[in-house]
């Protein structure tokens, strides 16, 4: 259920960030000391004041919300109604009265502050790549596209405007990872699957040729298929998995298409959120998707 009263009423999206941000306790944005005090109130949010630094702060003070003459529901439902629904951001400035401009960047702000993936990989692990077509809107403009080097086998890298980006599912935990990469090569893979809980590591490949070197390497157990024989799925040996969440992730942007480059990494983090909260309730999934951008 949409945690629609969340959505109206001011002072309970401040009750909402006030328990999400303090879960821990109450303490100081500028020092870090616990020794706080309330103080008073700022429109609907609690006031602090630190016995340690003595300066006031507070339930918004630090966060992606401050400083925002729009309200905090507003940027509730905003970033609810995007992480729930990917919401287009053409769409949202309408339901919220705000000017595209305004979403645009307090979105991006939460975007940018979302925790980057963290693979603790337990194994087996499939590994795979798409290649997202990535527009130039008002950004970088590109520079003029090297020549193909081998590593990259015409797959697509960082200097072309095709941007490769790394599926990882990790069979033991149930975790799937997206992140995009500068290029798709042997260095890029080792570093992706650096994070391991044991030694040694049984991964899944396709039959790219960047995923070779883990065969002569002992802390990789590699089997792979070979796409272009139309062979599948050899038993456990596939990267099916990679394939269905990528093709999630290709839909998850394609309401934001053209995104750029630089633009990739949040989008795609913001669709690592959604399949967090994907089965949550409402409330909750409300309360997480502030908490990761704290
Ligand atoms: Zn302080």
């Amino acid at each position: 259920m949409i945690p629609l009263k969340t959505f109206v009423s001011e002072r309970r999206a401040a009750n909402l960030l006030q328990q999400v941000r303090w879960r821990d306790g109450v303490y100081c944005p500028r020092c870090r000391a616990e020794s706080v005090i309330r103080y008073g109130s700022y429109r609907v949010f609690q006031r602090y004041r630190c016995k340690n630094c003595d300066r006031t702060f507070n339930d918004q003070t630090g966060t992606v919300f401050e400083h925002s003459a729009v309200e905090l529901r507003k940027w509730f439902l905003a970033v609810y109604t995007y992480i729930r629904f990917n919401t287009s951001l053409r769409q949202l400035d309408v339901e919220i009265d705000v000017s595209y401009k305004t979403v645009y960047r307090r979105v991006q702000r939460f975007l940018r502050a979302l925790d980057a993936p963290q693979p603790q990989l337990e194994g087996p692990v499939e590994i795979d790549e798409l290649y997202v077509k990535t527009g130039l809107k008002g950004r970088e403009r590109d520079r003029p596209s090297r020549s193909r080097g081998l590593s990259t086998r015409g797959r697509g890298s960082y200097e072309q405007d095709k941007l490769p980006v790394f599926i990882l599912a990790d069979r033991g935990t149930g975790d799937r990872y997206v992140i995009p990469a500068k290029a798709a090569d042997e260095s890029t893979i080792r570093l992706l699957l650096a994070d391991r809980k044991e030694e040694s590591l049984t991964v899944y490949t396709d039959g790219f040729r960047a995923y070779e070197p883990l065969d002569e390497d002992d802390a990789f157990d590699r089997e792979y298929v070979v796409h272009g024989d139309g062979e599948y799925a050899d038993g456990d040996v596939h990267v099916n998995t990679c394939e269905s969440h990528g093709s999630l992730a290709r839909s998850w942007l394609s309401p934001h298409r053209g995104v750029s480059k630089a633009k990739l990494t949040p989008y795609l983090r913001a669709f690592q959120l959604r399949r967090r909260v994907y089965r949550k309730p409402g409330k909750e999934a409300l309360k997480t998707i502030p908490k990761t951008a704290l």
